[in-house]
């Protein structure tokens, strides 16, 4: 019902049209990312809508490495890339490809270029062309080598090819209109020189397609219809439009572009995150606080919450920025009927009920998900010393503290009624151990005879309790100051990262393996962290607590 009155973006609606009018009979899109690091959450947006409109049309979609530029290149960012795309479940079926295979199509068509008088090679130095070009006022002027002969173009570009130039000696150019209001279309350069050895075609070739040149034919090649990007390439559209026409392909792709996707003081952008992880900032680009797709499966976001998150996004052509919040919502919803909700402690202070019997251990129910009764139920050993939230007692509560402190009585949390007795303190007034008696007739945390208790707490008896160390976030960008310093420098939190080393957990968790999510009663959700975990030495990462600021926005 709902999805039937929700309106069609804008993309949605240009395929429909090409495909009612027969433009394309089917369509096809790709998602063709650079290997020169890993992708965050902005190119989960693109993948999963490209991947997205190919399902829903009934289209194909194609994995594509855009490998044109060998510097910073490299086979650990291709590996890490098809890792995120499988795991967000878009499925490229066979359709891997990369440009670098195309590179003897790419020199075919640039040697067709310069048979139809369409391109021209070019031996201005860099600096010189950038002067010829013009501004955004005036127009540039032609290159003095613009008008060379079909022969001496193609000999000499034979040459660039052979290794015969230095990176820099010569380049090609198209040969389009140095009038042009578009600098796009300022004849362009499409070949360099550049002594490189690349990942995978080594050293076979000494000059490289530039993008706007390369991607368009890409997208030929395959077949793509609709090539879809972000809306710093508009301006380019003109040009890539002119090689498909140049090249003389049939049934062209055409470019659409929408909006990135940035979220307000989070660090997206390959080039910073890489800063922060060569700076040695982070653990690495997966570190859990980074918006890295790897991050967040490492920080235990699912699939779903990132498809429902891109989803709520939406598609446009204005940019914007999307809190943070929002996700964490996203990951909330998904996980609040999925996961079991389980108790650990994460600031542990002794309880000691006096009146229980010394050295006897019961087994007591738990619900596994009050929300899901799917999720079934659990036994908690229960004794007589136990572990409790330090914030969970007050010597001194002020007005309206419902939980421990002398005199009050509270519920275990599927235990016992228990009154607080007393504490015992160190030298210094820290609380040490806490006391209490309890109720034997409230098993089960119901009460025995209609008295009421406003506080429930949650516990882990002592002797089964097992240690862990929980791990907690906060933004890495100190969100009251903006994202960056005057000097350019990112405005960095100290306190993104909270280690907590001694948490006591029920044992039912001791079997918690990589990945695996829980909520821990009251203290939000975990997942346990694939770096650092052991069998006998679990850490969990916090996902996401359980209060949220966040509304969802009316439709
Ligand atoms: P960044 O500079 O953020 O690292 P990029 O554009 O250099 O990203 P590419 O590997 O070139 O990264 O991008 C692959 C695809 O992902 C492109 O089609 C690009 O438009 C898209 N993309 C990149 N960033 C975003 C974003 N923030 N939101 C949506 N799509 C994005
Ligand atoms: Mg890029």
């Amino acid at each position: 019902m709902e999805n039937e009155t929700v309106s069609k973006n804008f993309i949605e609606q240009i395929i429909e049209k090409d495909l009612a009018e027969g433009t394309y009979k089917e369509i096809c899109t790709r998602f063709p990312p650079e290997p020169n690091g890993y992708l965050h959450i902005g190119h989960a947006k693109s993948i999963l809508l490209n991947y997205g409109l190919a399902q829903k049309y009934h289209g194909r979609f194609n994995m594509r490495f855009d490998d044109t530029n060998p510097t910073k290149e490299k086979v650990e960012f291709v590996e890490s890339i098809k890792e995120d795309i499988q795991w967000l479940g878009a499925d490229w079926e066979d359709r891997l490809y990369f440009a670098s295979d195309y590179f003897e199509q790419m020199y075919e068509y640039a040697v067709k270029l310069i048979k139809k008088g369409k391109a021209y090679v070019c031996d201005l130095s860099p600096e010189e062309i950038r002067e010829y070009r013009g501004t955004l006022t005036e127009p540039g002027k032609n290159s003095p080598y613009r008008e060379r002969t079909v022969e001496e173009n193609l000999k000499l570009f034979e040459e660039m090819r052979e290794g015969k130039y230095q990176d820099g000696e010569k380049v090609l150019r198209a040969k389009i209109d140095m009038a042009s209001s578009n600098i796009n279309m300022r004849d362009p350069i499409i070949y360099r020189v550049a002594h490189m050895t690349h990942h995978r075609t080594g050293d076979k070739w000494c000059i490289y397609p530039m993008y706007d040149f390369a991607h368009p034919i890409e997208d030929a090649i395959e077949g793509v219809t609709h090539s879809i990007c972000t809306l710093e390439f508009e301006d380019h559209r003109p040009l890539y439009d002119w090689v498909v026409r140049e090249c003389e392909f049939e049934n062209p792709p055409k470019q659409i572009e929408f909006a990135k996707l940035y979220l307000t003081n989070v660090v997206t952008g390959k080039r910073y995150i890489k800063k922060l992880v060569e700076d040695g900032i982070v653990d690495g680009w997966d570190d859990p606080r980074l918006v890295s797709i790897a991050a967040l499966r490492r920080r235990g976001f699912t699939p779903d919450s990132i498809k429902m998150f891109v989803e709520l996004c939406g598609v446009s052509k204005a940019n914007s920025s999307v809190d943070y919040a929002m996700l964490e919502y996203c990951i909330r919803e998904d996980l609040k009927l999925k996961c079991p909700r389980m108790m650990a402690v994460l600031n542990p202070v002794k309880l000691v009920i006096d009146n229980y019997p010394e050295n006897e251990t019961e087994y007591l129910d738990a619900p596994n998900n009050l929300e899901n009764e799917a999720l079934g139920s659990r036994k908690v050993p229960f004794g007589r010393e136990l572990y409790i939230e330090r914030e969970d007692f007050m010597e001194e509560p002020p007005k309206k503290y419902f939980r421990m402190f002398p005199g009050n009585e509270v519920r275990l949390m599927n235990a016992y009624f228990v009154t607080c007795t007393g504490c015992e303190k160190d030298e210094n007034g820290n609380v040490t151990v806490i006391h209490a008696t309890y109720d034997p007739a409230s098993k089960g945390g119901n009460s025995p005879d209609g008295r009421k208790v406003k506080g429930t707490i949650h516990w882990v008896s002592a002797k089964e309790a097992i240690q862990a160390e929980c791990r907690l976030y906060e933004n890495i960008i100190d969100e009251t100051k903006g994202v960056y310093n005057e000097d350019g420098s990112l405005n960095l939190n100290p306190n993104s990262l909270t280690v907590l080393k001694d948490c006591f957990l029920e044992p039912n968790l001791k079997d918690a393996k990589a990945y695996d999510s829980f909520q821990f009663v009251r203290n939000g959700f975990f997942c346990v962290d694939s770096h650092d975990s052991k069998p006998d030495a679990l850490v969990f990462n916090r996902i996401v607590s359980l209060k949220s600021s966040f509304k969802l926005p009316k439709a």
